[in-house]
């Protein structure tokens, strides 16, 4: 799912920026162009690098030779080259500030990930925590992978990033 880029006045709380300005500035050559942030992030924790990696293209939408797999942008205003391949994990955690596990955003992944685990495996339950119930019986949302807070119906501004506002019947974005 494609995702607003971050300006740097927004920059993310959960990217570490002197870790991201200290990778290698990213040659992003003419011809070429950098795409919507996200990669490989499904159900990755809030915040998580992975929601703000973006590809670098060609005019045909390919990956040019010798670009970067992919790029974050610092607070220096340049893009910085992520490897995507071999050892992307460890390298994205490097980069990563993870917020307080009781964190409402934090909460609202696990509810994600606890409802999808009982969609894929219906025989699944949370176990001891009673809790992950409770939270995955809520609706659907993700407003937690790179928003603060979870928005109220009036301030929601629904998944601009697939073009999709809110509305009181079901909102992707906000969960009401
Ligand atoms: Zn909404």
């Amino acid at each position: 799912m494609a995702r607003i880029p971050y300006t740097i006045d927004t920059f993310p709380v959960t990217l570490d920026a002197n870790a991201v300005n200290a990778l290698p500035v990213a040659k992003i050559k003419e011809g070429w162009h950098v795409g919507s942030p996200g990669m490989g992030c499904f159900l990755d924790a809030p915040g998580f690098p992975s929601y703000y990696l973006q590809p670098v293209y060609d005019a045909r939408g390919n990956t040019p030779r010798g670009a970067p797999g992919a790029v974050l942008r610092g607070t220096d205003g340049a893009y910085h080259v992520v490897d995507t391949l071999r050892g992307r994990d460890a390298l994205l955690r490097s980069l990563y500030l993870p917020l307080p596990v009781d964190h409402p955003r934090v909460q609202a992944w696990i509810g994600e990930v606890a409802r999808h685990m009982a969609h894929c495996y219906p025989d699944w339950t949370p176990g001891s925590v009673e809790a992950l119930e409770g939270l995955a019986s809520e609706k659907p949302a993700c407003w937690w992978e790179t928003a603060d807070e979870k928005p109220s119906p009036e301030t929601c501004p629904g998944d601009r990033s697939i073009n999709r506002p809110h509305t009181a019947a079901h909102c992707q974005w906000c969960g009401i």
